[in-house]
């Protein structure tokens, strides 16, 4: 009898809610703090750039939230998206585990980020919004929220750090064809971008000063919201349709996972895909549960960071936020999993982290590609560089597996395709590509900044 490859699911079996882990966590998350004003942030400060429906998600405590009927309709564009049962690896591999992975790159930008863009999309459109401005640094991000700014005609502008906007054109043609504005920053459109130029016409741009544009852009046009695609708790939310579909379909194969695995970015796909089994394990249903956040060595901000407030932007813009970081002010090496390249870690992924609920393990770049040639040779999807993190991890548990004799079920999220990824394929086939060691000297040194917070609140 030949094995099950796809488990699929109707769009009838779309979940109708998303799986808010605040209700489940040992401890409340310490808030946001607002360090200009000195003080915890409140949901006020959050509404002056996010519509209020996202902050009330923000800050939200109850445990499933409804996913609205217009957001489900979007979303039967792609989802419900396949669970696939990794034959092929199994066989190369010549292991007793069973691995599974979800397909997140059947998404029309062709990773999870659509899941959450569609959401915020949606919200921000109830609430009259008609232009959102957001950065993006590789691209993945603009391109979901410029599809989703589409569908609920809103205005999209994207600022894109200068040096990907010349590297990646491909990912800003994407977000062209989807109808969207995208600017080089630092750009001429705002007194941030035009400053930096004045003193610098050459600047290639940073994360920050895309941020710092983008908000100044939100706070100069009427009716603007700004939009972020990770870290935040309502991204964490919007992504556990992950979760919740893979679970559906581990129970129409009969199994459930012992170890599940994601890469970790700022940490929307991790939450996504681990929290609705977190969830089982917080509720002392699954006491062995193993959930792994996947990082790069380059960027190892769970494994080799400090659990303090920082802020979210290389510039200091945003209210600091209680979390694992590597200080805000940290470059991490130009590896070529963009999407992997931040400083913090969300919140929530964080008090998991602290309280020891979930786990992180450090893989570096060589040993990546190498797993992520081996899975487009084994089952035909060629995965983006992010998601061949969790991939490498994924494999090495399962070759543990067969040291041990013990048959073990291990799932992990494909959080993209690797289409526009091909030169850093080029880079590794061609021998070029370089390991990163973890930079301990310039954390240090990034951890000298952190923001001083001195009103903590005791919960
Ligand atoms: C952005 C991105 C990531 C990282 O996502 P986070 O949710 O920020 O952790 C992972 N994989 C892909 C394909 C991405 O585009």
């Amino acid at each position: 009898m030949s094995k099950t490859k796809k488990i699929l699911l109707d769009e009838k079996d779309i979940p109708k809610q998303w799986y808010n882990i605040q209700a489940d966590l040992p401890e409340p998350l310490e808030p946001p703090y607002n360090t200009r004003a000195g003080r915890p942030a409140t949901p006020d400060d959050l509404e002056a750039i996010f519509p209020k429906e996202i902050v009330k998600q923000e800050v939200s405590t109850e445990r499933f939230i409804d996913i609205p009927d217009e957001v489900r309709d979007a979303y039967k564009i792609w989802r419900p998206s396949p669970l696939v049962r990794a034959a092929g690896l199994e066989k190369f591999l010549d292991t007793p585990a069973k691995i599974y992975f979800k397909n997140e790159g059947v998404s029309p930008s062709g990773s999870h980020k659509s899941n959450s863009a569609i959401a915020q999309a949606f919200y921000n459109k109830a609430a009259g919004t008609k232009r959102i401005a957001t950065e993006t640094g590789a691209g993945q991000w603009g391109s979901a929220l410029a599809m989703a700014c589409e569908m609920f005609g809103i205005e999209c502008v994207v600022y894109m750090v200068k040096v990907s906007f010349e590297q990646k054109p491909y990912r800003k043609s994407l977000m062209q064809v989807y109808g969207a504005q995208v600017f080089a920053s630092p750009s001429d459109k705002t007194e941030t971008g035009r400053q930096v130029l004045a003193k610098d016409p050459d600047n290639e741009g940073s994360l920050g000063i895309a941020i710092s544009e983008a908000i100044e852009d939100v706070l100069n046009h009427k009716n603007a919201k700004y939009s972020l695609g990770s870290v935040l708790n309502h991204v964490a939310l919007h992504q556990t349709i992950i979760g919740l579909e893979a679970k559906k379909q581990l129970e129409i194969a009969g199994d459930y996972p012992d170890i599940v695995v994601a890469c970790l970015g700022g940490g929307s796909n991790f939450s996504g895909t681990a929290f609705p089994f977190v969830m089982d394990k917080l509720q002392g249903r699954k006491p062995a549960l193993r959930a792994i956040a996947a990082e790069p060595s380059a960027c190892p901000k769970l494994s080799k960071g400090v659990f303090e407030y920082d802020f979210g932007d290389n510039s200091g813009f945003t209210p600091a936020l209680k979390m694992y970081t590597l200080g805000h002010t940290f470059m991490p090496g130009g590896i070529h999993a963009g999407g992997l390249r931040y400083h913090g870690a969300s919140p929530l992924v964080s008090a998991l982290v602290k309280h020891k609920a979930i786990e992180s393990a450090v893989v570096k770049q060589r040993a990546v590609f190498e797993a992520a040639v081996t899975f487009a040779r084994t089952e035909g999807i060629l995965p983006a560089p992010e998601s061949a993190h969790a991939i490498r991890i994924a494999m090495d548990e399962a070759l543990k597996a067969k040291e041990e004799g013990k048959s073990k079920t291990i799932l992990f999220n494909l959080s993209g395709h690797g289409h526009f990824d091909l030169s850093a394929y080029d880079n590794y086939l061609s021998g070029k590509m370089e390991d990163y060691d973890y930079p301990s000297d310039k954390v240090k040194e990034a951890l000298c900044q952190l923001p001083k917070v001195n009103s903590r609140v005791e919960s």
